[in-house]
């Protein structure tokens, strides 16, 4: 693996970092949260067309879906950019996740349908996989899909949906048969998100995002929105799953984090002395930056499987997801060590320090589960990646009883 760049992608990295350094006001709330305003949310969406017209928001798409064609590693600088500027784009999860799956599985009609909207910087969608029992146990979706002539009649619950603008599109699973194994009856749609028979309830969390409920309750959804092969979704969406885990956005945003934070230790002062001037302090900071390298090759590594995954095949299992999850609440530990009682104000309070982003960065640490929680990312680790046995069904019972009594 070599991380040396060519003169060439430095030359994109600076033009997406001056780009965003035009385009984003001053006092742009790149820590998260600008977004969360109807202002913001209007904001972001113009930002989203203009980078989509600067053809970044799908660089390393193909030319004739009306991308840039560039490589994973050019890909990869243009995402590390986006984090590095603090976005999180309102059309996330379609650009990283749904449009993988379409590539990968969708008819030409598909691709014609719903790949220009992303590309364009105009289209939201959601991902509506999780489900009040089929959270972890992904194969356990009870909604259902029961087919009607041309139509597929949809009826059940998801929960804990990310997504505050407006969606566009679902991106779903539904069982469309009762198998044993329960994995291979459930099939994927992308479904129109204004279909009749949808309704959303926000469930506003700690973290400072919105999750939502969604209801389907005899949503007639057209075949035409199936997505591959009838009953062989579960294996579609396992397919695509390492599209949402990986990126170099989240490191790029870490670096950003950290950067500003080290001029902050270098400004505030405690007890008539820069905090930097804390040896306590100074090893905290040298421990963050540790695991932001960390964290940071991690990200690499994958963007170079990608690169390589004819010889190499698909990725056993994702570091730089583990990563997200277990170095940010690290990060967000050191610093409100760090900070001390200040780091619990927040942002608005008079006393608050950093403009309150460590307490608001704590808060975020508490809702980790999204895109899969810290324990499977063990489990799957130690399945393919250490090779060990699956668990035994009598130990797995023992877990789902744990599960249910702690409920
Ligand atoms: C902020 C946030 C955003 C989210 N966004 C989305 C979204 O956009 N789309 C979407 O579809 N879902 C979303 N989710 C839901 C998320 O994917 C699920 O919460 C997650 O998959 C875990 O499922 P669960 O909550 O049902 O927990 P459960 O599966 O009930 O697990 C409960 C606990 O038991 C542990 N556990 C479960 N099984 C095992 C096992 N076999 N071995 C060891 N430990 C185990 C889990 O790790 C967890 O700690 C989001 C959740 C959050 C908090």
């Amino acid at each position: 693996m070599d991380f040396g760049f060519t003169e060439e992608q430095e030359r994109l990295r600076k033009k997406v970092r001056e780009f965003f350094q035009e385009e984003l006001p001053e006092d742009y709330d790149w820590g998260g949260g600008a977004e969360t305003a109807e202002e913001g949310q209007a904001f972001m969406r113009e930002l989203q067309k203009k980078t989509a017209k600067q053809g970044y928001l799908t660089s390393g798409w193909p030319k004739e879906y009306d991308g840039m064609g560039l490589g994973y590693v050019e890909q990869g600088i243009v995402d590390e950019e986006f984090g590095y500027a603090g976005i999180s784009w309102p059309s996330q999860l379609g650009l990283h996740l749904a449009a993988p799956a379409v590539f990968l599985f969708g008819t030409e009609e598909q691709k014609k349908k719903f790949i220009p909207p992303l590309a364009r910087g105009e289209a939201v969608w959601f991902e509506a996989f999780t489900e009040p029992e089929a959270g972890s146990d992904e194969a356990n979706q009870q909604t259902r899909a029961v087919q009607d002539g041309d139509y597929f009649i949809l009826n059940g619950q998801k929960t804990f949906i990310s997504g505050i603008y407006k969606p566009d599109f679902l991106y779903t699973l539904a069982r469309t048969a009762d198998t044993v194994p329960k994995h291979r009856g459930i099939s994927l749609f992308l479904i129109p998100a204004d279909l009749p028979g949808i309704t959303y309830r926000a469930l506003p969390s700690m973290g400072g995002g919105t999750q939502n409920d969604i209801f389907f309750d005899n949503v007639k959804v057209h075949k035409e929105y199936l997505l591959g092969e009838l009953n062989r979704g579960f294996y579609h969406a396992m397919a695509t799953f390492e599209f949402e885990r990986t990126g170099t956005a989240f490191p790029g945003r870490v670096k950003r984090g950290l950067e500003e934070f080290i001029q902050f230790c270098k400004e505030e002062k405690r007890n008539g002395k820069p905090l930097i001037e804390d040896p306590e302090v100074r090893k905290l900071l040298a421990e963050m930056a540790v695991e932001a390298e960390i964290w940071k090759l991690m990200a690499w590594k994958a963007v170079w499987w990608f690169g390589n995954r004819e010889e190499l095949g698909p990725m056993p299992f994702d570091l730089s997801g583990m990563c997200n999850k277990q170095l940010t609440t690290a990060q967000s530990e050191k610093m409100s060590k760090i900070l001390g009682i200040y780091g619990q104000l927040r942002q608005g309070s008079k006393w608050a320090k950093h403009e309150g982003r460590v307490e608001r960065g704590w808060r975020s640490t508490r809702s980790l589960h999204a895109a899969g929680t810290l324990e499977i990312y063990k489990y799957v680790i130690a399945r393919r990646g250490l090779g060990l046995p699956r668990i035994p069904a009598k130990l797995n019972a023992v877990i789902a009883q744990a599960l249910d009594e702690k409920k």
